[in-house]
């Protein structure tokens, strides 16, 4: 896969908290490249266009970060792990630079280096190759039993877990506010960011431009990065290709003055044998968990953002058992938010097949905020030279049938 440089943000500095929403006046024959959606894929596509030197329009129908959107929880895992799929821990460590340079750009906290800690049973291939694929691409970690594992955090309820891996570097993103921040950045280097809802394209041949309430858009190329909207937009290519989900995520209230479940005594953790993570009690929101299942379809615009009774005590059950202090925590917050699955888990990156300065960019399945950073600098170098995208990300691997093989 390709690389691009990345040329530092001039001029340091907290970034305005509000995103510019004020329709400026076009450039003079359009902009080069227009993005739907910003999201974590939109908002960093957008921002390296402009870092590439072209005009671009960001349009999202309900701002940057919003709460229906999947990059508008509190928090999301940044992990290096990926089992075999080395190509995820790459742009995991790209993104993880790219992320940390804008925390330091924008002089806000992004990022929590809490480390993250893969629970594993004896028998784990997942785990297993993950430890392989860290060891070859040089990403400190550390491989502990179950004594050393006892010893460092003895708030956990091990149970069945034996062994785990230790990711020192990694953490935990401030989602919603790192989105804001990248589309605050990229509307303060010249980045139109406007509010629109754009309606689903139709036709063949070329978009050439997005209706709008205030007028339409032109642009050479436009990315459609909609995440759990793209089914919406583009029902009879990826109606039944991407699959939205809802997913509930749980934060328990810790006993007072107890410090054993927010970092630096807690790290993030994942547990994929019994499909669940979590993060700890960051910026005092509540301890996270998050079963990783998949939920029932979704609606990500009428969808009531509620959590059900039985969610709540299939997580209450699990915490009990893994983390037995927390037995009779309360329940201090909850987020219904949505996953954006493609067939297996791969990203899909490709062009529109009957669009042709149209691209489609999604499928983040549960995984894809951290990649943000390394999607969108692969997108925007696509996008600039045309060059057919890696099969993996193409619109041809992504089947109707659900099969999941990335974690
Ligand atoms: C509960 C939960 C936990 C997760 N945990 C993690 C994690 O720990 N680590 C991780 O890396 N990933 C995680 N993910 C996945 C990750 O959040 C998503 O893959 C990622 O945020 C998707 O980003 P996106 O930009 O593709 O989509 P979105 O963030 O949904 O952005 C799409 C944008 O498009 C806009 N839009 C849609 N239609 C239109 C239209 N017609 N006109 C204009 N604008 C439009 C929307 O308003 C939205 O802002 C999690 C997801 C969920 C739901």
């Amino acid at each position: 896969m390709r690389r691009r440089a990345f040329i530092t943000t001039a001029g340091a500095g907290a970034v305005a908290a509000g995103i510019a929403v004020r329709a400026r006046a076009a450039p003079a024959g359009g902009f080069d490249v227009a993005v739907v959606g910003a999201g974590t894929f939109g908002a960093w596509t957008a921002w390296h266009l402009r870092r590439a030197g072209r005009r671009v329009v960001l349009v999202d129908a309900y701002g940057a970060g919003n709460s229906r959107a999947s990059s508008g929880g509190e928090t999301r895992v940044i992990r290096m792990g990926y089992g075999a799929d080395e190509v995820y821990s790459r742009w995991s460590q790209r993104s993880l630079g790219l992320w940390k340079e804008l925390a330091r750009t924008s002089g806000q906290k992004l990022f929590h280096e809490t480390g993250v800690l893969w629970l594993a049973r004896e028998e784990d291939p997942l785990t297993t190759a993950t430890l392989t694929t860290l060891a070859r691409l040089g990403i400190r970690h550390e491989r502990l039993s179950r004594a050393e594992l006892e010893k460092r955090w003895p708030q956990i309820g091990l149970g069945p877990i034996t062994w785990a891996i230790h990711e020192p570097g990694s953490g935990a993103l401030m989602a919603r506010r790192a989105v804001q921040v990248v589309a605050a950045q990229a509307a303060r280097e010249g980045v139109d960011v406007r509010t629109a809802s754009i309606a689903p394209p139709r036709g063949k041949g070329r978009l050439g431009a997005l209706a709008t309430p205030q007028g339409p858009i032109s642009a050479g190329a436009f990315v459609f990065a909609c995440g759990p909207w793209l089914p919406k937009l583009f029902p009879d290519l990826l109606g039944e290709r991407i699959f939205p989900t809802r997913q509930e995520v749980f934060y328990f209230g810790p006993p007072p003055g107890d410090a054993r479940f927010a970092p630096p005594a807690m790290p993030v953790w994942v547990d994929f044998a019994e499909e669940i993570y979590g993060i700890p009690d960051i910026e005092s929101k509540g301890f996270k968990v998050a079963p990783d299942k998949h939920g029932p379809q979704f609606d990500p615009d009428t969808g009531e953002r509620v959590v059900s009774a039985q969610g709540l005590a299939a997580a209450r059950e699990f915490v009990a058992r893994r983390f037995p202090a927390l037995k009779d925590a309360p329940l201090v917050a909850s987020e219904v938010c949505q996953y954006e699955n493609s067939s297996n888990g791969d990203f899909l990156i490709d062009k529109h097949p009957e669009l042709e300065d149209v691209w489609l960019v999604g499928g983040g399945s549960g995984h894809g905020f951290k990649h943000g950073p390394a999607v969108g600098e692969y997108v925007a170098g696509h996008v600039a030279d045309g060059t057919p995208v890696d099969a993996k990300f193409s619109l041809a691997t992504k089947q109707k049938a659900q099969k999941r093989t990335v974690y």
